[in-house]
């Protein structure tokens, strides 16, 4: 047998209706599945699509993350903010609160510590300026150096300081 024109068509016609070539060879007649197959091919025709092969072209199912639904937190009604009445603050004077806060001569009051820092002639020269112990011109810290100094040097300096 020959592969005529109609033969040829009718090859095709079933191999595109994806016939397997047995099939066709059986349709066909006085040819081997072999031979559809080869005739196939010089055709150009064995590049039909596959049902296996569109199942891989076709996208794999891809795996959606699914979101999840998140919980959403309500809003929180929050009451209205009662605001208290604010107080004044009391203005406490920054050299009682300072301990080593420089006093300058013109800053210093009664309250304050009198201890001299520095040297009298140097611009930086001030008083300690701290809260004095009551009844004393020094802080605590201040009068207690005093002391010792008085101490150490007599009632003399005592009675002047
Ligand atoms: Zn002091």
């Amino acid at each position: 047998m020959s592969w005529t024109a109609e033969r040829v068509e009718t090859l095709e016609q079933l191999w595109r209706s994806g016939r397997s070539a047995s099939q066709i060879a059986q349709a066909l007649g006085g040819v081997t599945r072999n031979a559809v197959i080869g005739k196939a091919h010089r055709l150009g025709l064995m590049g039909r699509p596959s049902p296996i092969r569109d199942g891989q072209a076709v996208e794999r199912p891809v795996r959606v993350a699914v979101p999840r639904v998140a919980a959403v937190p309500k809003p929180v009604v929050r009451p209205p903010v009662v605001r208290a009445p604010v107080e004044p603050t009391p203005i406490t004077p920054v050299a009682e609160l300072a301990g080593d806060a420089s006093a300058t001569i013109l800053t210093l009051t009664e309250r304050m510590c009198k201890w001299p820092i520095g040297d009298p002639r140097d611009e930086d020269f001030h008083f300690c300026g701290g809260a004095n112990v009551p009844g004393r011109p020094y802080c605590d810290h201040h009068a207690r150096r005093a002391y010792q100094v008085t101490t150490r040097r007599g009632e003399e300096e005592r009675k002047a300081g």
